[in-house]
């Protein structure tokens, strides 16, 4: 007879979106004429820049000829993009990450997953809460964790991001684990709070990793959302960071690719993890089997419309799309503020983390009713994301401009 994962079953069923979703649909049905504005997105709304949309169609058209044709690629990417990555993301902010150290894949998403099948079975881990729940989920299915109970995995280490801490946890809540978390997941800027880490912030991080022998999985998909001067666009500012850190980045947010998907994964070379022999082991050789025995690689027409991000002109158009999204959020955010609620995130980041003084769901329910507005509840991020909503910026100017009229009338 065959036995299914029943790790699988541990897995909390996807409350969060089906549950907004029914709501919504309830609401439109009662009330027809209504015209709801999306505020929870946490996708982009804008279309391809022109420079990315011109080289994916060259690409089809290399593809249709004898000479130029490609058919499987390098697993790890072609070198044009992946010399691109380490040119302007890494070099030109002084960053030594080498190409060779960049793996690209269609997505941030797929490789978080991924990426812990490189380690064993008992590895103790801790996230942030609330979190991007591919972090949990992922490990959840994996057997990692014990069973969910009070909407909290048995065996994970939950860290809290809250108004006390700045939604930045430090490492210094740990110091009262038995045990001391292995893998340990960060998120900067985060969704769904919004908030940045400090360069100090995340330098403390990678201390503590590379004092306890750990690994930081740091996600930086929302990195070129960055404005302000000073915070860091990758986990490898800090000091020694190419010794306890991965880094993920994804082209999903940079330039509109989440429905192109390609991203790709950092894994320096001389990053270690250890055998049962406390031996060191590297990942990079470990990642580059994993992804050549199970990936094949993103597509050539994808790989090259990444690239052309990177030229002066794809740059400029990418960025004047997140200009774009962040002046939705720097609008949203002023009113908000203006009507006395406490809101983080929106400077460097897409999404607004609005403190609604009492039950997400309620103030959720209020905002539909009242005001034909959909949201997110921060509950359905984890415990500590009770009490929140999350405003995404990913939405046209006409519908950010009507919810604010909306929000002042309530
Ligand atoms: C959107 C998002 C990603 C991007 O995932 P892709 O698979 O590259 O589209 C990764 N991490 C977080 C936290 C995200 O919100």
């Amino acid at each position: 007879m065959l036995h299914v994962n029943e790790n699988y079953s541990k897995i909390q069923a996807s409350y969060l979106f089906t549950e907004i979703a029914h709501r919504v649909n309830e609401h439109q049905a009662a009330n027809p004429g209504a015209k709801i504005i999306r505020l929870g997105i946490g996708d982009v709304t804008e279309p391809l820049a022109p420079a990315v949309v011109e080289a994916m169609h060259k690409a089809v058209d290399d593809e249709a000829t004898r000479e130029r044709f490609h058919g499987y690629g390098p697993e790890q990417g072609y070198a044009f993009l992946r010399d691109k990555a380490a040119e302007f993301d890494f070099a030109k902010r002084g960053i030594d990450i080498a190409a060779d150290e960049i793996f690209i894949s269609d997505g941030a998403k797929c490789d978080c997953g991924n990426i812990q099948e490189l380690f064993a079975q008992d590895v103790a881990i801790a996230v942030g809460d609330p979190v991007y729940p591919v972090y949990v989920d992922t490990n959840v299915m994996a057997g990692r964790t014990l069973a969910n109970a009070g909407g909290r995995y048995g065996g994970l280490v939950y860290l809290t991001c809250d108004a006390s801490n700045g939604f930045v946890p430090s490492p210094k809540v740990l110091e009262g684990e038995t045990k001391k978390p292995d893998l340990v997941y960060l998120c900067y800027p985060n969704n769904p709070t919004g908030a940045v880490a400090t360069k100090a912030q995340l330098q403390e991080w990678v201390d503590w990793a590379r004092d306890a022998k750990s690994l930081i999985l740091f996600d930086a998909a929302y990195e070129a959302f960055i404005r302000t001067p000073g915070i860091p666009h990758s986990i490898y500012e800090c000091e020694g960071a190419r010794e306890c850190a991965i880094e993920f980045r994804s082209y999903s947010k940079t330039a509109g690719f989440t429905g192109v998907r390609c991203g790709y994964t950092v894994v320096p070379k001389g990053l270690c993890a250890y055998n049962a022999a406390g031996e060191s082991v590297e990942l990079r050789p470990m990642w580059t089997r994993r992804q050549t025995t199970k990936f094949n690689g993103a597509s050539y027409i994808t790989q090259r419309g990444a690239e052309a991000i990177y030229s002066p002109e794809g740059a400029a158009q990418t960025k004047a799309t997140i200009d774009f999204y962040l002046e939705n959020a720097k609008l949203v955010k002023a009113a908000l503020k203006g009507m006395g609620y406490a809101v983080t995130g929106g400077d460097d980041s897409p999404y607004l983390w609005v403190d609604v003084n009492g039950d997400s769901w309620a103030f959720f329910d209020k905002l539909l009713k009242g005001a034909n507005i959909v949201t997110t509840p921060g509950a359905g991020f984890g415990r500590a994301g009770e009490g929140y909503i999350r405003i995404s910026a990913f939405n046209s100017r006409a519908n950010v401009l009507e919810a604010i009229e909306r929000f002042k009338k309530m």
